[in-house]
């Protein structure tokens, strides 16, 4: 709701966020972990409910703080079972966030952003402008909210949501503080407990914010490639004029020799007629990935309306299938789920109010560091 609160919403803090909001209302730090098990492990929306909290304390929660998740103003349900919500934010503006079965697991895939800055020319999003940063609580409630829309919360039971993406609305990197925050709550076992195999972050490519990432977490990485060469790249991904091919994969080693296991990053590559799809692209990709450890996503363009732009044939996918796989690259063809509902990857596009706050251009040229919020 909007009504205006100056209690402090405690969805969508960090375990040492939450530690830290205890000590200043004189508490033990380590009394939070009760409190962030009944937040995210029993989806209790009301102190009063937290029965192994003493009345005391409860009351001073009560005074002080609250449990607000972003309301849900749409939910669809496409043929293949894939699930679209529609999330309002605060502000007026909403967003999207998809849930995709498939056996046995179940990927949510969630926006970080209301609209995008980065203005990639194929993406909905991006055409949609900039509007601000989600909060934590909007992140993560995405989370809480999908779980138990299957009912009694209890996401350790059988695991309800099994993988989270970062692959929604939004570049998440640009959001940097508040993504960190909601993927800390997704991997604490005292919150939702997911692997860092089973939540992975998609991002354009913003170089020093990969680095600042492989600080604070150890998540997995997608990288939203789209094309062999900076010159191509130059007109789809904008960012690209900022870092560089080979800056991006130069960061995504790094990134990857500071995890303590042995992971790939995934290389997503939106297939495009006439623009990203000939044999010679599929030849310069697999020369560029003998540089990086990595496994390749091929996502044939999802249309929407003025795009300028086409799905490849099957036969040109295929093609361009077999030029990676001889050339060595593992490599997977995202089947499209969900496009019956808008819900397909490009196709969220939320409702954003207010878009010419920040022109998209300045902010994807000049304000990537990480850190910065691009607007509050
Ligand atoms: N900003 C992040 C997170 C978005 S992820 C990133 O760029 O990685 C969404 C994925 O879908 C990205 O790889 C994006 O490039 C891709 N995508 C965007 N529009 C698309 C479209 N119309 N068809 C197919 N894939 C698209």
């Amino acid at each position: 709701m909007s009504e205006s609160t100056t209690k402090t919403n405690l969805l969508g803090m960090s375990p040492e966020k939450l530690g830290d909001f205890f000590e200043t209302i004189g508490e033990k730090r380590f009394r939070s972990t009760q409190v962030l098990k009944w937040i995210h492990q029993f989806g209790v929306d009301n102190f009063d409910d937290m029965t192994n909290i003493s009345k005391v304390l409860r009351q001073k929660l009560t005074d002080a703080a609250e449990i607000r998740e972003p309301e849900v103003i749409m939910q669809k349900t496409s043929k293949d079972g894939t699930r679209k919500w529609v999330i309002k934010t605060e502000g007026g503006s909403s967003v999207e966030m998809v849930l995709i079965p498939d056996g046995d697991r179940r990927t949510l895939c969630v926006s970080s952003q209301v609209g995008c800055s980065l203005d990639c020319s194929f993406c909905s999003t991006g055409k949609q402008g900039f509007n601000r940063n989600l909060t934590a609580a909007e992140i993560i409630g995405q989370l809480r909210i999908a779980i138990k829309s299957y009912g009694p919360f209890d996401p350790s039971g059988d695991r309800r949501v099994s993988n989270v993406v970062l692959m929604g609305m939004g570049e998440p990197l640009m959001n940097f503080n508040n993504v960190v925050d909601a993927i800390k709550l997704m991997m604490e076992d005292n919150a939702y407990g997911l692997s860092k195999r089973r939540v992975t972050l998609s991002t354009a490519g913003v170089v020093p914010a990969i680095d600042k990432l492989g600080e604070e977490t150890d998540v997995s990485l997608a990288v939203s490639l789209h094309a062999p060469n900076d010159e191509l790249r130059n007109q789809l991904v904008p960012v690209n004029q900022r870092y560089p091919i080979s800056e991006l994969i130069d960061a995504c080693n790094r990134y990857l020799s500071k995890l303590s296991d042995k992971r790939v990053i995934t290389i997503e590559y939106t297939l495009m007629a006439g623009v990203n799809d000939q044999p010679e692209h599929a030849r310069q990709l697999v020369k560029l990935l003998r540089k990086l450890p990595s496994k390749l996503n091929l996502i044939p363009f999802n249309p929407f309306p003025n795009s300028g732009y086409e799905r490849p044939s099957d036969e040109a996918i295929d093609t361009f299938k077999q030029i990676m796989v001889r050339g060595g690259v593992l490599t997977t063809v995202r089947r499209t789920r969900g496009d019956d509902v808008d819900a397909a990857c490009g196709q969220l596009v939320g409702q954003v109010e207010d878009r010419t706050r920040r022109s998209a251009k300045y902010i994807a040229l000049q304000d990537v560091t990480p850190g910065a919020s691009a607007a509050e």
